[in-house]
C-alpha cells in the first residue's frame, strides 16, 4: 500500500463513486488528441494501453453516447459521457478505432480541412515536433518572433509555453513563417501524420461521428476579417457536409481560444454544439456550449480522478484558498 498514489487512495475510499453519483445532471465530455507510443515531452500522446483502460472505465461507469444522441438522454443509474477527439491524427485509425470497436463505443472526431486536403500537419503539432527535436539535440538557439527574441532560460517546458503563447497571439501566416524557419534551419523531418479524405471516409459512421475543427486550426481571436472567419467556420462545415453527405453540428475551437463574437458566428452558421477545453463538465440545460476534460498520459488512477474532476477541484481550492 505504501506505493499507492493519493489518487489510488481516493479511488479505494469510494470518493470517485461519490463524485460520479453527483453527476446525474451533468454531461462528461472527454477530449483526446494523439493515441500513440511516440514520445514528446511537450505534448505527450496518450498510450494505446491507457486509452484502453479509459474505455474500460467509461464502459463500467458511464453511458457513452454521441452529440447526435444528446436530445434523447434519460435519467438512469449511470451518467452520460462523450468521447471526443480533435485534430485528425492518423494514429486514430491504428490505435483508437480497433479499441472503440472492441468495446463497441462511439466517439466524435473533429477535423481540420486543410490537413484533409493536403496532408499537412497543424501548426501546434509542428511546434511540438520542433521543440522535441531541439530538446533531444540540446539545441538552445534563440527564436526570433516579430522582432522579439525568445531565449531558452533554464526550463524547456517554460520556453515552449512562452513561444506557444506568443505564436497564439500573432497572425497565422507569421506563425507559419516562424515554424518553417525553424524546420528549415534545423532540417527537421515532419512525418505525415494526419488523416486525409480517404482515411476519413473509411471510418465507420456508427463508431465515429464527425465534427469541424476549422479550416486551418489558426487562433480564431486573431482573425479580424469576417470573410476569413466565415472560411474557418462555415467553409469547414460545408466541405465536410458535401464530402460526407451528412450534417456537421459540432465545432471544436482550436486551442480553445475564442471570444463572444466567434461563438455568435458559430451559432449563426448553424453549429449545434461548440466545444471548449477547460476540464469541466456540462449541464443538460446548455448543450450549445460544451466543456471538455483533457486526458493526458499519466497513471490510471490519476486519469480516473481527472475524469471525475478531482484535479480541477484541487486546483480551484488552491486558487481560492
Ligand atoms: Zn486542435
Amino acid at each position: 500500500m505504501i506505493k499507492e498514489t493519493p489518487f489510488k487512495l481516493l479511488q479505494y475510499m469510494g470518493v470517485l463513486k461519490l463524485l460520479r453519483l453527483s453527476k446525474q445532471d451533468e454531461l462528461t465530455v472527454i477530449c483526446l488528441h494523439k493515441i500513440s507510443n511516440e514520445k514528446n515531452m511537450f505534448w505527450q500522446p496518450v498510450s494505446p494501453e491507457l486509452f484502453e483502460i479509459l474505455l474500460k472505465y467509461l464502459k463500467r461507469n458511464y453511458r457513452v453516447i454521441t452529440f447526435a444522441e444528446l436530445p434523447f438522454v434519460k435519467k438512469g443509474r449511470k451518467p452520460y459521457a462523450i468521447i471526443s477527439f480533435d485534430d485528425g491524427y492518423k494514429d486514430f485509425i491504428q490505435y483508437a478505432v480497433p479499441l472503440l470497436k472492441k468495446y463497441s463505443m462511439p466517439c466524435n472526431h473533429k477535423f481540420v480541412i486543410e490537413c484533409l486536403n493536403s496532408n499537412m500537419i497543424i501548426w501546434t503539432e509542428k511546434l511540438n515536433i520542433i521543440f522535441q527535436f531541439l530538446n533531444s539535440n540540446d539545441i538552445r538557439d534563440d527564436i526570433p518572433i516579430q522582432g522579439q527574441t525568445f531565449k531558452f532560460l533554464n526550463n524547456w517546458k517554460e520556453f515552449y509555453f512562452r513561444v506557444f503563447k506568443k505564436l497564439c497571439s500573432i497572425g497565422h501566416e507569421e506563425c507559419l513563417q516562424v515554424l518553417d524557419y525553424l524546420i528549415l534551419r534545423h532540417d527537421i523531418r515532419l512525418e505525415g501524420q494526419m488523416m486525409n479524405w480517404e482515411d476519413l471516409k473509411s471510418l465507420d459512421s456508427n463508431i465515429v461521428e464527425i465534427g469541424s475543427h476549422t479550416y486551418t486550426h489558426r487562433a480564431l481571436p486573431n482573425v479580424s476579417s469576417s470573410a476569413l472567419m466565415y472560411y474557418e467556420l462555415y467553409d469547414s462545415k460545408s466541405e465536410l457536409e458535401k464530402e460526407l453527405q451528412r450534417p456537421i453540428d459540432v465545432l471544436a475551437l482550436p486551442n480553445s481560444l475564442f471570444n463572444t463574437s466567434i461563438l455568435e458566428k458559430a451559432l449563426e452558421i448553424g453549429y449545434k454544439h461548440v466545444l471548449f477545453l477547460n476540464d469541466e463538465t456540462s449541464s443538460y440545460q446548455n448543450t450549445t456550449f460544451i466543456n471538455r476534460i483533457n486526458i493526458v498520459q499519466e497513471n490510471a488512477s490519476a486519469m480516473f480522478c481527472r475524469v471525475e474532476g478531482v484535479q480541477k477541484r484541487i486546483k480551484k481550492l488552491f486558487k481560492h484558498g
